[in-house]
């Protein structure tokens, strides 16, 4: 028995270790010259860095257990520790109240608190109208805070007003704790402040994993646990074509470096993009699910890395800081993030991610350009002198972030609907069902892609959508 798997990123690496280990042949199709997709570590310049930070964490047993077994000694376990820079001052985040009243200017923060007091007050009288974001980021936290800092980066990030986006998106990767918890929070002390619910949501995890070496240790060990005996691999091939007969994939056409190759196997799973997917197809889907597919958007992103030649950069031990003025949304410290090894002694990584749209200004960018406006940004942070850039690289991911709009999960539906007609294929992981998750639900998905195949499930059993609220309720 054999299995395709499309994809070599964390889901299909899971789906083929798990096929591996019932005694069927996957055989793995990946477009980049490396395993583990958004999840892999890249050298630039003899130094490690990822696709932005990749921290390891879950609330599923069985998955948090294989994280740890294949990390071993690699794993550096962190509390986490984020910033907002906003007006010239550093807020913690989630936010907190403290934090709120004394740094922001005094009208600011008594508007601010009065209208997250409002709003949350008057949530528990009436239940508000929520469908955008918009609606559910105002309902949490007031509009002064949604007018100042959540709006405009929200809009910042995604290219789009969040009245533009799904409420889901802001429900499921905003922070946010509920009134009574703010106030704990801020008034407690270290340990203290922890509830135990933090990991309900993963932007609230409190603590998590980061090998020594950068995040794609996890998934290059996951590539060397499949028996290489009974895998084949195509490195730098690319799915183009799926020949579908009576309802059932009969070959499917990669381009390999070698030229065209046609591939048969029992069963398909596929972890590439959902669109991209879909419009290797052949014959078409109709006119309705083509236009669903072309609805589908992915924000894509620029990680600007860059060796900087100091020991420190940032003044705290954070792992990253958000920031709304600058190119880029994000700065991370890879040595913060648990990554001690990515850069010697003596120096620091940075990864500054910018978000932007495939083909745009900022995706076309000339390396230099983008490498001399984020030294340049940092500069006027005071974090560093231009010279203490002694090596740079830009890591670019085409399929970061699901752009859920406010029509996506209709068309969602109707493309998971025409593929579930093809019986021998599986569509699954971020990329694969569009969904927003984090490794941990990726492996997640990746097994139970495996499992169903294994155990000859009948396709229309396989778990819908195995999402942050299935798996974490
Ligand atoms: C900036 C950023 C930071 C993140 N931080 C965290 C974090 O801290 N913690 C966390 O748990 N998660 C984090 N995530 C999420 C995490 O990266 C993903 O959940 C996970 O890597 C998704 O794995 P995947 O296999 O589903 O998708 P991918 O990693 O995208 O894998 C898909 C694979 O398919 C390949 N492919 C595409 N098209 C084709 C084709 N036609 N033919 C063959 N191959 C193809 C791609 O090259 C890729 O290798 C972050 C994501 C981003 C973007």
């Amino acid at each position: 028995m054999k299995t395709a798997v499309f994809g070599a990123g964390i889901t299909g690496l899971n789906a083929a270790l798990k096929l591996n280990k019932n005694g069927i042949e996957p055989v793995i199709v990946e477009e980049k010259p490396y395993v583990g997709g958004i999840a892999a570590t890249v050298d630039i310049d003899g130094r490690k860095f990822d696709h932005g930070p990749h921290a390891y964490h879950s609330n599923i047993p069985e998955i948090l257990s294989e994280i740890k077994k294949l990390g071993g000694d690699e794993l550096m376990t962190r509390g986490k520790e984020v910033r907002i820079k906003f007006k010239g001052k550093y807020y913690r985040y989630p936010l907190e109240a403290t934090d709120v009243i004394f740094k922001l200017n005094p009208l600011l923060a008594l508007s601010a608190v009065c209208g997250y007091l409002l709003v949350n007050i008057k949530n528990i009288f009436v239940t508000p109208k929520i469908e955008s974001a918009e609606d559910w980021i105002i309902s949490k936290f007031g509009h002064t805070l949604y007018s100042i800092y959540f709006g405009p980066y929200t809009q910042k990030v995604w290219g789009v007003p969040p009245s533009q986006l799904s409420h889901l998106f802001a429900r499921h990767r905003i922070p946010h704790n509920s009134l009574t918890e703010v106030l704990k929070k801020s008034f407690l002390k270290g340990a203290r402040k922890l509830t135990g619910k933090e990991h309900k949501y993963s932007p609230l995890v409190i603590e998590f994993f980061y090998p020594k070496h950068g995040a794609g240790v996890i998934p290059e060990r996951m590539f060397q646990s499949i028996d290489a005996n009974s895998r084949t691999f195509y490195p730098n091939s690319k799915l183009v074509k799926l020949n579908i007969e009576k309802n059932r994939i009969t070959s499917a056409i990669i381009d390999t470096s070698e030229g065209q190759k046609e591939l048969k196997a029992d069963n398909y799973i596929s972890t590439i993009p959902i669109n991209d997917l879909v419009r290797t197809i052949s014959p078409e889907p109709d006119s309705e699910i083509l236009s669903a597919v072309k609805d589908i958007r992915y924000r894509s992103i620029a990680v600007v890395c860059l060796v900087i030649d100091k020991p420190k950069v940032f003044d705290f031990d954070a792992e990253w800081i958000y920031f709304t003025n600058k190119i880029f949304n994000r700065l991370s410290d890879i040595k913060n993030c648990g990554a001690v090894e990515a850069v010697e002694n003596g120096r620091t990584g940075l990864m500054a991610e910018i978000t932007c749209n495939y083909g745009d200004d900022i995706w076309n960018a000339d390396k230099n350009v983008l490498v001399d406006r984020v030294a340049e940004e940092l500069r006027q942070e005071k974090f560093i002198e231009k010279k203490d850039v002694i090596a740079s690289g830009i890591l670019k991911v085409r399929n970061g972030y699901p752009i859920y709009n406010l029509n996506y999960e209709k068309n969602i539906g109707k493309i998971l609907k025409y593929i579930k007609t093809i019986e021998n294929l599986i569509t699954t992981g971020r990329q694969g069902m569009f969904k927003y998750v984090d490794m941990d639900v990726a492996m997640e998905m990746g097994a139970l892609a495996a499992e169903h195949i294994a155990q000859k499930k009948e396709k229309n059993k396989l778990p819908d959508i195995p999402f942050e609220e299935m798996l974490y309720a």
